[in-house]
């Protein structure tokens, strides 16, 4: 996990008890041959939504600043991190609903040659919490989505939280955000798929051409502030974008099952961090349950069979 998490979630997580998902054995990876992944791309065919403070942390490691550097300078990042652009969203629409082969949309943090992620110590929630088989089935899938909810929800707040300690007025950054929606096709950089240079002045402003120096200050504030970083996320209220969203929904509705669109941008108002981190306790509570159930000697090999991620 992120060496950060220690200080971003409650410290209660500390203590939890969760075995390795030894079926997930990403070197070797079974659903190359399962499901015919490519070798060296894995599960790592989608565009991840790092945290600007995250990012920030990666430029400050002089191990991961130079693959930090490249991802921002390429158009991947907006102000709260990196998003998919239009065109992305569109890719990954079409690459989940098998129109483009296995190795079109591919993590551009992803070494091939080593198959290894160049910014590991700083992947985001998703990242970090995606097996795709569970020693425990059903109880261990449910035990991880829900950490994948209470962690994507804390880095949202908290790239939020960032942006406005840094000096960054977040109310017009919205305002500016949800004006994109009648320029969907200008937000795209044509040859590369990412953010366009319009967009992304229209979403820094004037913090265009100072990327870095936003996300360095998002990761200093975190820095600065890491005793309290859960009961900040859980204080800071979720700003969203439901205009510029539901502009994407109609785009790709007629093209793409209901489905996969909501899927890829749920709908409705984003839940209360307590909420979660209550989920995700009941959780890992089923999962110490059912490990103490599967290891008692009456226990048969009931376990259900654990099943891969498309
Ligand atoms: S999580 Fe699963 S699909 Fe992804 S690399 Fe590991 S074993 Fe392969
Ligand atoms: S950030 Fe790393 S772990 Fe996540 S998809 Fe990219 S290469 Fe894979």
């Amino acid at each position: 996990m992120p060496g950060i998490w220690r200080y971003m979630l409650h410290e209660d997580v500390l203590y939890f008890r969760v075995d390795a998902e030894s079926q997930s054995s990403c070197f070797n990876c079974p659903q190359v041959k399962a499901f015919g992944f490519h070798p060296a791309i894995r599960c790592c065919s989608y565009i991840p939504r790092i945290p600007n403070f995250l990012l920030g942390l990666a430029l400050m490691d002089p191990g991961t600043q130079t693959i930090a550097r490249q991802f921002i300078g390429s158009g991947y990042t907006i102000p709260e991190g990196s998003q998919v652009s239009p065109a992305q969203m569109k890719q990954s629409l079409a690459f989940l609903s098998n129109e483009l082969p296995i190795g079109s949309v591919v993590c551009p943090l992803l070494d091939h040659a080593s198959k290894k992620c160049q910014i590991y110590a700083f992947r985001s929630g998703v990242c970090s919490t995606f097996f795709c088989r569970h020693d425990q089935g059903p109880i261990g899938a449910e035990f991880w989505e829900s950490l994948t909810d209470l962690v994507t929800q804390v880095e949202t707040a908290l790239a939020q939280w960032s942006l406005e300690q840094s000096g960054f007025d977040l109310e017009a950054y919205f305002k500016r955000f949800e004006a994109l929606q009648t320029e969907l096709d200008a937000c795209v950089e044509p040859a590369s798929g990412t953010w366009s240079e319009f967009a992304r002045r229209q979403l820094f402003a004037e913090w265009y051409g100072r990327e870095e120096e936003l996300f360095l200050s998002c990761a200093q504030h975190i820095l600065t502030h890491k005793k309290d970083l859960f009961e900040i996320a859980s204080r800071q209220k979720l700003r969203q974008t439901p205009d510029y969203d539901a502009a994407l929904r109609q785009r790709f509705a007629s093209e793409y099952p209901a489905r996969l669109i909501g899927e890829t941008l749920p709908e409705g108002e984003p839940v209360a961090i307590r909420s979660l981190w209550y989920s995700m306790q009941l959780s890992h509570r089923n999962l110490q349950l059912n490990r103490l159930k599967s290891s008692s000697p009456e226990s048969s090999d009931s376990r259900p069979p654990s099943s891969a991620k498309e």
